[in-house]
């Protein structure tokens, strides 16, 4: 590196002027973040071109690259932090959670190995143990925290095909799929498109997955599970996407457990049920289960990414994510990189740890408590303004729809142009529904009626058009 870009960044350090100036845009932009439109409008949107040109040749100016960054991504981001977005499952983020994010960056720890972070490697520990408490787990499950549920399924089921496999004394990471012997893999209806993508990496070939018919609520009828045998991974799901139900674990669990099945459950958002006094009877019989994924980053409020893999069978999670090289040293202590499919990685374990600390069992209840409320009163007053409600609201999830499918993907269309709220659309049951996730420590009660007014002047405005 020549001489005077180290010491033009040597002294950006120094100096701090960058950072001080970032900080005066992030805390402006927390100040306004409730009041603005929520999705960035078009002017916002149309900006986003002012990035588009060649790769500069030499080096720039760091103040005015952030000047330019806050004046064109700010507008155009999306008010997740803000209390009336409601797409996807998407929470926001706890403010000590954030804070502690800014300071791991700052601190830019390797969360690979105990040797390149002591601390990653410690907090990692901690993070896992209080997991296992806050969902009734047994002492044997251990965790490995990966950017979010789409890689914490592929790791619960990377263990489960090794296990599977060895018990027909076929080691998969030696000997592959060629010859193997017949593995099966069980899901409901209403799996999450991640599995589907999990077990297509995994080589298990979609064709092969054996569906099994869901209720109208999308849960798994246990009537419909095929026989299980020791050959058999079987997925179930705490929080269906769109109408946040949950399989009915113990029923099925139980005969898996009889039959020596691999039992998986994508928690994604729904597994926090289980930490919570309110929705224990949602989750009851999880801990028979082997492997399990969830994300910080949507009910618990994390800042992204921040996954989480949980799983009873510590030789099969660390076998199936096997790495090693003369250089890696294994030490006495936990090695993070053993119970992920990466490398390096961010030390996401931190911003757990300072939600998970800050919280409590009391907070993560009271949190969890809250988003139930308000999708209740979202469903209660969307109803009272004739709209439908089509699923029985759990958990945090409501599934609307207008009278017909065209008004709904219109009224849909104007609430995201809107700018007072954001919602997502899905296929359900056959009809065209507005999915809404109640998701943030943010979102108030008057966000919520805010929000249902936004919901009837943008039906209205469908309806001039027909
Ligand atoms: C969000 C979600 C996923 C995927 O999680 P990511 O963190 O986005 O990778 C998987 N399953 C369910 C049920 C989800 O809600």
């Amino acid at each position: 590196m020549p001489e005077n870009l180290r010491e033009k960044m040597l002294h950006e350090m120094e100096h701090k002027g960058i950072f001080e100036q970032v900080q005066n845009y992030a805390l402006a932009y927390a100040d306004t973040v409730y009041g603005r439109n929520v999705f960035p409008n078009d002017d916002a949107v149309a900006d986003l071109d002012k990035f588009t040109e060649v790769l500069p040749r030499s080096t720039g100016e760091a103040k005015a690259i952030l000047k330019f960054l806050n004046q064109y991504g700010s507008p155009a981001t999306v008010a997740q932090t803000g209390g009336r977005y409601f797409g996807f499952v998407d929470g926001g983020v706890l403010p000590v959670s954030l804070a502690a994010r800014i300071m791991s960056d700052f601190w830019d720890q390797n969360a690979a190995l105990y040797d390149m972070s002591p601390l990653a490697s410690k907090l990692e520990e901690i993070c896992e143990s209080w997991l296992r408490e806050l969902f009734g787990l047994p002492n044997k499950v251990v965790a490995g925290f990966v950017t979010g549920s789409s890689l914490a399924i592929f790791c619960g089921l990377a263990a489960a095909r090794y296990r599977v496999f060895l018990n027909n004394n076929w080691d998969i990471n030696k000997k592959g799929f060629y010859g193997a012997p017949k593995a099966r893999i069980i899901a409901g209806q209403q799996a999450h498109g991640t599995v589907s993508k999990a077990v297509a990496l995994l080589g298990f070939g979609l064709d092969n997955i054996e569906w099994v018919d869901t209720d109208s609520e999308g849960r798994i009828l246990p009537s419909k599970v095929p026989e299980l045998d020791e050959n058999t991974i079987l997925i179930l799901q705490a929080g269906n996407v769109c109408s946040g139900s949950f399989d009915p674990f113990d029923e099925i669990c139980t005969k898996a457990n009889k039959a020596k099945a691999w039992i998986h459950i994508d928690g994604a958002f729904g597994l926090w049920a289980a930490a919570s006094s309110n929705f224990q009877h949602l989750t009851r019989g999880i801990e028979k289960a082997n492997s399990f994924s969830l994300d910080g980053h949507k009910t618990l409020n994390t800042p992204y990414d921040n996954g989480i893999v949980l799983c009873d069978d510590k030789e099969a999670l660390t076998h199936a994510l096997h790495a090693s090289g003369s250089y890696i040293r294994k030490s006495e202590n936990r090695d993070g990189m053993f119970y992920t499919p990466e490398m390096s990685r961010r030390a996401r374990s931190i911003e757990l740890w300072a939600a998970l600390k800050y919280l409590g069992k009391d907070g993560v209840d009271e949190l969890v408590l809250g988003f139930h409320q308000r999708a209740l009163q979202f469903g209660e007053e969307l109803k009272a303004e004739g709209f439908q409600v089509l699923n029985d609201v759990v958990f945090n999830q409501v599934v609307v729809a207008c009278d017909t499918d065209v008004l709904t993907a219109q009224t849909m269309q104007n609430i995201q142009k809107s700018g007072e709220c954001w919602a997502g659309g899905a296929e359900w049951n056959g009809k065209v529904v507005i999915r809404i996730s109640v998701c943030s420590w943010v979102t108030t009660e008057s966000d919520i009626t805010h929000s249902v007014r936004a919901f009837v002047a943008a039906r209205e405005k469908a309806m001039e058009k027909y």
